[in-house]
């Protein structure tokens, strides 16, 4: 995520380092750079503009902060200002009346069904909601099929009228239909065209009229740069949105939609999609953008994500089991599952500061686990729970059966023998043992 972008600002930023103070000169030599770098991403003109000059204005004035290094008090002005730029504070969506309306708008292709899709998912598991999908786009069957499809996987209702052309009579039945059933959230997904036009616009704008939304959204694709940027400034004009929906953000290397959006329309970004699948959706917190763009990590949100996959029954139950020694590979395997589910790798690691900097050029495979995973799901139950009984005859079987070598699954075998022997140390001396092992 904003890969270049990070690479950019970094460069620009270190100009400052090995400098004693803050001049007019320096400050204008690294201002220089980070505007090309935000030209770059895509960042309109003025708004880079307007960003250097505030950032200018505020590194003059502080030569004050003696304490700081002037690249490091640079680096906090513009982490300041990024986050201004991006909206400040986070904003959340409104859910007030019962049922609440989620009017989703954008182009197609955008990403506006498998958002609603996300969000459905998000509100259902996170903030326990009963939301009903709506498929309103009447012109292509394929989309309402789509959204059959996501709802089943998800597990929510999905309602839709088969002949019906009149998108806002079904909106409107939509509601009643959810009243009717305990639905407390209905995300209406509309139809989209391939660019702006004025039949869409006013499509969009009588839904609108008639179900008076809780929140419209505008979902756009944030690789498109510039042109999500004028798109949300077409839509706002006409919908007056709630907020914008910024997807695919995975595969966005420039970031200039993200930076220029909530200055240009002045709405908030509300929402990130960060992947196809349905988990990948992500509030958006401009602070801690911010401190992704510039390389800081986001601790925050990956202790987020551990602690929603803490289970603290399972954590119970393992540490009896490592304590009577009975760590076996069926555990391991469950470990291995829950990290997986905080996400991908790559967008893990680039939540570990500095890490994901030191470790861009490195093509981390998310498919690393499934060798390992395959290993043991060819292990029987007993050499599962007890691996001392693996020989090497049952390795030559594992291999054969997982489809890799006996060197993979003596590595693997080394990996959790390492493994386990560490998890009994920290449990027994409280890390002593450990320290005292690392010569400390
Ligand atoms: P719609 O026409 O606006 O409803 O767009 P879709 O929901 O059908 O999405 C268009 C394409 O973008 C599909 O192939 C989606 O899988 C993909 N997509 C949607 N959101 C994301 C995202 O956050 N990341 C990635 N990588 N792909 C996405």
């Amino acid at each position: 995520m904003f890969n270049n972008l990070s690479d950019k600002l970094d460069k620009a930023l270190h100009v400052l380092k090995g400098h004693g103070s803050i001049t007019e000169v320096n400050v204008a030599e690294t201002l220089k750079e980070v505007r090309r770098a935000l030209l770059d991403a895509d960042v309109n003109f003025k708004t880079a503009k307007e960003f250097t000059n505030r950032v200018k204005d505020k590194a003059l004035g502080q030569d004050v902060l003696t304490t700081l290094q002037p690249g490091q008090l640079m680096v906090k002005i513009v982490k300041d200002e990024l986050t201004e730029l991006m909206g400040g504070d986070t904003v959340g969506i409104s859910l007030k009346s019962s049922p609440s309306v989620i009017l989703m708008s954008g182009l197609q292709g955008s990403g506006k069904t498998t958002f609603s899709g996300k969000l459905a998912n998000y509100l259902k598991t996170k903030k326990t909601k009963k939301p009903l999908l709506v498929a309103c786009d009447v012109y292509r069957p394929a989309a309402i099929n789509q959204l059959h499809v996501v709802g089943e996987q998800i597990k929510v209702d999905v309602y839709s009228e088969e002949g019906n052309m009149d998108p806002v009579a079904i909106a409107t039945n939509a509601i009643a239909h959810a009243k009717q059933n305990g639905h407390n959230v209905v995300i209406v997904d509309t139809a989209g065209r391939l660019a702006v036009d004025e039949e869409m616009m006013t499509e969009i704008a009588n839904i609108h009229n008639a179900i008076t939304p809780d929140e419209t959204l505008f979902v756009v694709d944030s690789m498109t740069g510039q042109d999500a940027v004028n798109t949300a400034k077409a839509f706002n004009d006409k919908l007056n949105f709630d907020g914008v929906v910024l997807t695919k953000l995975d595969g966005d290397t420039r970031g200039g939609a993200a930076i220029s959006i909530k200055s240009v329309v002045n709405k908030p970004i509300k929402f990130i999609g960060t992947g196809e699948k349905m988990d990948a959706i992500d509030v958006f917190h401009p602070a801690r953008m911010a401190d992704r763009i510039l390389g800081m990590g986001d601790v925050v949100s990956l202790v987020e994500r551990a602690q929603e996959q803490f289970d603290e029954e399972e954590a119970r139950k393992l540490q009896k089991k490592i304590a009577k020694n009975q760590f076996g590979f069926d555990d391991f395997i469950k470990q291995i599952q829950q990290v997986k589910k905080m996400g991908s790798m790559k967008d893990l690691i680039g939540m570990i500061p500095g890490a994901g900097k030191a470790l861009k050029d490195v093509d981390i495979d998310d498919d690393a686990f499934k060798g390992i995973e395959a290993i043991i799901h060819s292990m029987t139950p007993e050499e599962r729970s007890t691996p001392s009984v693996i020989n090497g005859s049952r390795k030559k079987r594992i291999a054969k059966g997982s489809g890799t070598s006996v060197q993979e699954v003596n590595q693997l075998m080394k990996q959790f023998d390492q493994m386990s022997k560490m998890m009994k140390m920290m449990q027994g001396g409280g890390g002593r043992k450990m320290m005292q092992m690392m010569g400390k």
